[in-house]
């Protein structure tokens, strides 16, 4: 199996190697086979994406928004053309099932670009402020040249979710891939091309955790959206204000979803499945710590086992594959590492808990595994495990609940299952989270704001509110007369 790009890079429009960057292998993990060897960016590299974004980004800051829309629109369509195509490269990326890739990912990104690419046609007006007889008008202009730096979970979605807001306020972007999932993004920057998009305004570099820094502490660039763990988040945002840079940081969670014991029990083992095993357990808003009150306790074990066993563990690019592997090995050895500590720890396994009996190759597999019992104080109730591991904790009441689950320093997500729909509203509105969920989970289409609070980062992606976050106001006040001085 191979899917080797032309080159490492994607600057200024066309693919550009520098082989005297460390090696990148995309491994495949299915199969742990390499499929690809890319090179991370040297400071060549990064020098000349840079200057390529400088260049590029006052020529497209000049078209109106509505010429830049038609771009992103056009980037959509033809990212929905190549659905297939490029569903199976974010399989063989990631290792995610075809039967997901197919509807969430490249399907995501087009979304993106074609809402921003919709909306920016006004989103972008100022105000006009009547001042007796000055007046003054505000315009929101873009930031310059921004870096996008992404995780490996959703390459092709946080490729485009940074790229579409970043490219329709007039910004032009440099973006990192993870190292661990190389491919995805090259292909959004192709696509762009295509697009119409003027040469530069997207270009993506490879590179790992040396590489970044190169971006972030560069003098030009304007801004850094992350989508990374907390410890990379505190790195780059401290980077970042050391030279008073934008920053938006999408980071790791632990989030509490809380079942009350008139909720549609179903529909509620649906939510907490979607929140913890979805992309192998891979998702930043997963809702890891579910909270199911008493009196239905047993009812939502014995039925969520029964599910959980049932799900089609396989090779990822069968389309009846419900679950493919973890990411990479060591993924997969730091999850099986937190099982570990769960059972020392005294919580009682429900399912999973080792490699599927199924499972005969190299690939990254892990059971779907799902502890009960489990206590505030544990280990798997406490740190970010990013796989598929669901921490089921009992509680009496509504108040009780409240606390424990805001006690994390993380804030991404929070979710309700009630039939109560007062008591729905006043729990989320006391839960400290960005984003929320009441009687679903974890879905996050393009209209909606997404991001975290507390250590779970700042800034909003999607929804117009993303565009504040890659623009600034500019504020010009007009003197109608004489100017008037003391002196
Ligand atoms: P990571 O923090 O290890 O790496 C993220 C990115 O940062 C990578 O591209 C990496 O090369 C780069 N990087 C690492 N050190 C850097 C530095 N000092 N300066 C600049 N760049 C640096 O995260 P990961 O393992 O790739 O992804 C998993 C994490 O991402 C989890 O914690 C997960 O919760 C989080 N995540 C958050 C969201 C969200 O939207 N909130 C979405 C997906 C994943």
């Amino acid at each position: 199996m191979k899917a080797q790009p032309q080159a490492s890079h994607f600057i200024d429009g066309e693919y550009v190697e520098d082989t005297d960057g460390t090696v990148i292998e995309s491994i495949y993990p299915a199969t742990g086979e390499v499929i690809a060897r890319l090179h991370a960016a040297t400071p060549a590299i990064v020098e000349m994406a840079i200057a390529s974004a400088k260049r590029a980004q006052k020529e497209w800051a000049s078209w109106s928004p509505a010429a830049r829309g038609r771009v992103l629109k056009k980037a959509a369509e033809i990212m929905r053309e190549r659905n297939r195509e490029l569903s199976e490269l974010e399989t063989l990326d990631t290792g995610k099932p075809i039967q997901e890739t197919i509807v969430a990912d490249p399907t995501s990104g087009a979304d993106s670009f074609e809402f921003f690419g919709g909306i920016i046609a006004t989103a972008m007006n100022g105000s006009q402020i009547p001042l007796g007889g000055d007046w003054a008008y505000t315009k929101r202009v873009p930031l310059g040249v921004v870096v996008g730096i992404g995780a490996w979970n959703y390459p092709q979605q946080i490729a485009c979710w940074k790229g579409a807001p970043a490219l329709a306020a007039g910004n032009a972007m440099v973006f990192k891939p993870s190292e661990v999932t190389p491919l995805g993004a090259l292909k959004i920057a192709e696509i762009l091309i295509e697009a119409g998009a003027p040469k530069g305004v997207y270009n993506v570099i490879q590179g790992d955790r040396e590489t970044g820094p190169l971006l972030v502490s560069h003098p030009d660039v304007a801004k850094v959206s992350l989508t990374g763990s907390v410890p990379t988040g505190r790195k780059v945002a401290g980077a970042a204000a050391s030279q008073l840079k934008h920053v938006t940081m999408e980071l790791g969670g632990k989030s509490p979803l809380v079942v009350f014991d008139d909720a549609d029990i179903d529909s509620a083992i649906s939510g907490a499945m979607l929140g913890n095993f979805y992309s192998t357990g891979q998702v930043c808003s997963n809702g890891t710590r579910v909270f199911v009150q008493k009196a239905i306790k047993e009812t939502f074990l014995s039925r969520l086992k029964a599910r959980t066993e049932a799900i089609v563990i396989g090779d990822p690019q069968d389309e009846a594959t419900q679950m493919g592997p973890m990411v990479s090995l060591s993924q997969r050895d730091k999850v099986m590492s937190y099982i570990d500590k769960g059972k020392a720890e005294g919580a009682t396994l429900v399912t999973g808990g080792g490699i599927p009996n199924s499972i005969t190759g190299e690939g990254f597999y892990i059971q779907p595994t799902v502890f009960a019992d489990v206590t505030d104080d544990m280990t798997i109730a406490r740190e970010e495990i990013f796989g598929p591991v669901m921490c089921v904790l009992d509680f009496d009441d509504e108040a009780e609940v409240i606390e424990r689950a805001n006690a994390t320093e993380f804030g991404l997500s929070a979710g309700v299952f009630t039939a109560d729909f007062s008591r729905a509203h006043r729990v989320v509105d006391q839960l400290e989270a960005g984003t929320l969920w009441i009687n679903t989970y974890n879905l996050c289409p393009v209209e909606i704001p997404f991001g975290g609070s507390k250590q779970s980062g700042f800034g909003r992606e999607n929804s117009a509110a993303a565009l504040e976050h890659y623009s600034e106001l500019k504020t010009v006040y007009v003197g109608m007369g004489k100017c008037e001085a003391p002196y």
